[in-house]
């Protein structure tokens, strides 16, 4: 039986993303006429973003593909948020309150987080927020490379069911390993960047801006230009 045109094209989506992580053998599941007895998770063009989210979560699993896993992480943090957000934040990793609570930036820097985007007029359910990785490093290490690169596929699946406008990156290893360039904050700063047709800012992460809090100014700024992007108002005074 030919098959639906738009299944087609997922299914090539679904195959080329396996390929992505390494995968390349496929098997067929032998064809089974009772549903009711075994249900096959089949991709359904029609998904919701919240169901494909829902999918990509379960792709997922009880994840081991990188030494993470075996490192002391409690769970993995997904990302949380509006699956049809405008705004999207990418930070770098969970740490301890995140892990524990299995939602990323719920700790201090977190809070400060929200902060942020209550001063550009948002409630933190309205943006989708998640980080280049999905365990937490143990000590709070810098994610490596090869962490990185196990990991990202699903951050990008997430973002490409998002479909948000703008998306912020939250400090320097979430910057570099989304743009894949090696620049010290102060370049990656203030300019808008593509990212797979999707316009990306850099931003401090709130922990350095929690370290150093006169560059909250800074921050703002680089706010303020992603709130002019999306059309929203401008307050009138400089948030806390
Ligand atoms: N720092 C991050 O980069 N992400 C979190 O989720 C928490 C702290």
């Amino acid at each position: 039986m030919p098959l639906d045109p738009k299944l087609r094209t997922a299914l090539t989506e679904r195959v080329k993303f396996y390929n992505e992580l390494g995968i390349y053998d496929f098997y067929r599941r032998p064809v089974n006429n009772n549903q009711e007895e075994m249900p096959v998770q089949t991709i359904a063009v029609e998904d919701t973003p919240q169901t494909a989210l829902r999918l990509i979560r379960e792709d997922l699993g009880d994840c081991t593909r990188c030494r993470l896993h075996k490192q002391g992480r409690k769970q993995i943090v997904f990302g949380v948020g509006n699956p049809e957000a405008d705004l999207m934040f990418i930070g770098e990793a969970p740490g301890a309150d995140e892990d524990e609570q299995g939602e990323p930036f719920v700790g201090r820097a977190g809070q400060l987080l929200t902060n942020m985007i209550k001063a550009m007029g948002l409630r933190r359910e309205d943006v989708y927020i998640a980080n280049i990785i999905k365990c937490r490093p143990p000590g709070n290490r810098t994610p490596e490379r090869d962490e990185c690169e196990t990991c990202s596929p699903f951050l990008m699946r997430q973002i490409e069911v998002i479909k948000p406008k703008v998306i912020v990156a939250l400090g320097a290893v979430a910057a570099r390993t989304l743009l894949a360039i090696n620049a010290p904050m102060s370049e990656l700063r203030g300019h808008w960047y593509d990212f797979r047709g999707t316009k990306l800012a850099v931003t401090y992460h709130p922990a350095f801006l929690l370290r150093d809090p006169r560059q909250k100014n800074e921050a703002w700024k680089d706010l303020q230009m992603v709130m002019k992007e999306l059309g929203l108002p401008m307050p009138s005074k400089v948030p806390e």
